[in-house]
């Protein structure tokens, strides 16, 4: 449990007190926005992330549910027309190992034939490649 005194990364985003910018799209209970790591294949990598702090998938209520996967799968049909992607590869990390923000959250990733199997490391993308991206997407996002 988060106290106060916690700063959690995607919180401060969904609150636009950091990475002014990156927001593709605003749900009533989800948002997505670009992730700071992408592998160099898979350039437009996407995060779907919970509106309010829960530490992972066990703790989502059910009824977001429908919102989380229906703004997955969007993100995911969005993210292989602007990325000229051949498909997508969506992921989900619950605890140790795997989550590294425990902040709810669904990666979107472009995929491309022959781009490795995802096993490029990851990179960190700059703020403002990040802010293109998310205005791309966001013409494209209707998550309902
Ligand atoms: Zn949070």
């Amino acid at each position: 449990m988060l106290s106060a005194m916690d700063a959690c990364v995607f919180c401060e985003i969904v609150c636009e007190q950091r990475d002014q910018g990156v927001i593709a799209y605003q749900g009533e209970e989800v948002v997505v926005f670009p992730s700071r790591d992408q592998r160099p294949m898979n350039q437009g990598h996407m995060l779907v992330v919970t509106r309010r702090h829960f530490r992972n998938l066990y703790d989502v209520p059910p009824e977001l549910d429908a919102e989380l996967l229906g703004c997955a799968r969007r993100t995911a049909q969005a993210v292989q027309q602007l990325f000229h992607a051949s498909g997508t590869t969506i992921k989900q990390n619950n605890e140790s190992p795997g989550q590294d923000v425990f902040h709810a959250h669904v990666h979107v990733m472009p995929r491309h034939l022959n781009d490795g199997d995802l096993s490029a490391p990851y990179q960190t993308v700059d703020l403002a490649t990040r802010v293109e991206q998310a205005q791309r997407l966001a013409g494209l996002m209707r998550c309902q």
